[in-house]
């Protein structure tokens, strides 16, 4: 079985998240696609961050009705910091016999050198990177600049339809009063209104 896990902070899940997960499921052939909210991401320490399991019921609202998602909430159970060569070890020893696919956007992939063992990550699955508005394009040579060429040759790209949306421009639209709509799945908006989650 072809094994998608994407990572993040779903602080809520947008169309940008679950745009790049399918396109990633199409362009790879995954059967499953896992979405595992970090619980205590180790590089957003300085900011206040949604409680965890609002953001993972908010996901799996998202994703109800596509069976190929699963939210996954491994890293919200284990308590401490959310190190992704943790996460992806556990999916290796829960499926032994899986390949396994970790799905991220352009931001994170430049930001892989800061991560704990990234070389390890790259061992333990198949790194996939997908465009980011506003972040360059994902060639080659971009790539080395950013990771270096031993990661780099082992990386897989895929090119989604550019969604120019990030959860932090969307925190501050309920803020604002300027809503969500279109943005996220109604579900999402809906629970967002009900719950008051950012106002
Ligand atoms: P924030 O604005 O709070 O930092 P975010 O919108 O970047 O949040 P995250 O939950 O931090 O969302 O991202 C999870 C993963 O999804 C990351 O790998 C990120 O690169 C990717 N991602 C998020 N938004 C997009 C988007 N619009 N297009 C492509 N990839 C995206």
């Amino acid at each position: 079985m072809k094994l998608g896990i994407f990572g993040g902070t779903f602080d809520p899940v947008h169309y940008g998240h679950l745009v790049l997960a399918d396109t990633c499921r199409l362009q790879l052939s995954l059967d499953q696609v896992r979405l595992v909210p970090a619980g205590a991401p180790p590089h957003k320490t300085d900011m206040a961050i949604t409680d965890a399991h609002t953001r993972a019921d908010m996901l799996k609202l998202a994703v109800s009705g596509y069976p190929e998602f699963v939210v996954d909430r491994r890293e919200i159970r284990r308590t401490g910091k959310s190190f992704t060569v943790s996460t992806l070890t556990d999916f290796r020893n829960e499926f032994p016999d899986a390949e396994l696919f970790f799905l991220m956007g352009a931001d994170s992939l430049r930001d892989i050198p800061t991560w704990k063992e990234p070389e390890r990550i790259a061992q333990l699955a198949t790194i996939v990177a997908v465009n980011r508005p506003g972040l360059p394009e994902l060639t080659q040579p971009q790539v080395v600049k950013w990771i270096g060429e031993d990661l780099a040759n082992v990386v897989e790209t895929v090119t989604m339809p550019g969604t120019d949306v990030s959860a932090t421009d969307l925190r501050s639209r309920v803020r604002n009063g300027a809503g969500l709509r279109f943005l996220v799945p109604r579900a999402v908006e809906a629970y967002i209104d009900q719950h008051r989650v950012y106002s």
